[in-house]
């Protein structure tokens, strides 16, 4: 075991404070990383504020981050896919069992015994697991991605979930040119949910309730920006989408998108909302729509989506805090405050 540095929660309600964890000494199969930037999604504010207190409690010290980007520093004997130096990057998962279906299939997600990177069972330790607010991080082979030498890497590291978890609904669904396509909540998701529908070819409407957010949306590659809480734009769009997919971190009214489905058009929700959405029944079977979540994206997908921005391209938004910032930061996502998402350059916690 060694010292890592990171940013840790100790309870629903304190701010991140600096502390030292312990990370596993690299294995035959590992790859340690030197974190370079992390992104900040807002399932890090649910979890560490213990919003998802029903479904997956905060175990505390708490350290978040699931969007890593680094630099390998040592690999284990067996490792193929890298060499210290290289460029690599780490998403939400962690590990799992590879050998149910769902892994022989490249659906790691939904493996019964994943691990997610950060607050879960850690197999390894016989604690928890710790993530990216962190200088360093090791992690077995199979869950570390290469990441395009092209890409801007503040902008890379939000791809490794905000990025993954839009694209993967969007190409299970079939978002391709001649497609009208709905993105719901223009926040870190989202943002990158209007980039891949725009690079997939689709016809792309943003639906936001921030006014201010519209010159953005459509610099971002919407065609179209509806303010939601606007009734009469609203009713424009009705039964006319393929595919909506919904990014918000909130309660909010889902039946007002289903409605503007067409025939067999499928809503997929991505936001995790702590509370339950009442859904019109009514509103799915008269036109055989469908309402589904979706989580992340397997491994493979995630490198597929990686590749295509790194062709195309295609980063995150993103504005730039030192790891000191981190508390300012969390009180300006909860307000929908950040264009598009934060990344924490690492080299800040240095100093501490
Ligand atoms: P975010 O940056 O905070 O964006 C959420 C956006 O939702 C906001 O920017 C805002 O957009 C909109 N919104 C917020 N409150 C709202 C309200 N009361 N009514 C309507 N719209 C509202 O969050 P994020 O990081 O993109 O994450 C979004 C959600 O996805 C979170 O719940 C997160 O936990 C979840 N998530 C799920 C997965 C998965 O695998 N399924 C992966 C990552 C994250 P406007 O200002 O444009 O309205
Ligand atoms: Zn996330």
């Amino acid at each position: 075991m060694y010292k890592a540095k990171a940013y840790a929660v100790a309870s629903a309600t304190s701010p991140f404070t600096s502390t030292s964890i312990s990370r596993r000494d690299p294995t035959d199969h590992d790859v340690q990383i030197e974190i370079l930037f992390c992104g900040i999604c807002h399932s890090d504010l649910h979890q560490a504020r213990n919003e998802w207190s029903g479904m997956m409690p905060t175990v505390y010290p708490c350290v978040p981050g699931h969007e890593i980007v680094g630099r390998v520093t040592k690999v284990g004997s067996a490792v193929k896919k890298f060499k210290p130096g290289d460029l690599a990057a780490v998403g939400c998962l962690v590990d799992s069992d590879g050998t149910c279906p769902e892994c022989k299939a490249g659906f790691e997600q939904f493996c019964p015994n994943m691990t997610l990177t950060y607050n879960f069972p850690d197999k390894n330790s016989g604690g928890v697991t710790y993530g990216g607010y962190s200088d360093s991080i090791v992690v077995t082979e199979h869950f570390v991605l290469k990441v395009p030498t092209n890409l801007d890497l503040a902008g890379t590291a939000p791809l490794l979930c905000a990025g993954i978890t839009t694209y993967s609904p969007m190409r299970h669904w079939g978002v391709t040119k001649g497609k009208k396509v709905g993105v719901v909540g223009l926040g870190g998701l989202g943002h990158m949910g209007v980039k891949f529908a725009h690079a997939f070819g689709a016809h792309t409407v943003v639906f936001t309730t921030s006014p201010a957010k519209k010159d953005d949306a459509l610099r971002l590659g919407a065609d179209e920006v509806v303010i939601s809480k606007n009734a009469d734009e609203m009713a424009k769009h009705a039964g006319s989408f393929d595919f909506i997919l919904d990014a918000v971190a909130a309660d909010h009214d889902i039946n007002a998108y289903i409605q503007m489905l067409r025939r067999d058009g499928n809503i997929t929700m991505v936001g995790a909302p702590e509370k339950p959405l009442p859904v019109s029944v009514f509103g799915l079977i008269f036109a055989r729509r469908s309402f589904s979540g979706s989580l992340i994206g397997g491994i493979a997908e995630t490198q597929e989506m990686l590749d295509f921005c790194g062709k195309h391209n295609i980063t995150s938004d993103v504005e730039v805090i030192p790891i000191q910032k981190l508390n300012e930061a969390y009180e300006r996502l909860a307000k929908s405050d950040v264009k598009y998402r934060f990344s924490i350059d690492m080299a800040s916690l240095k100093s501490e």
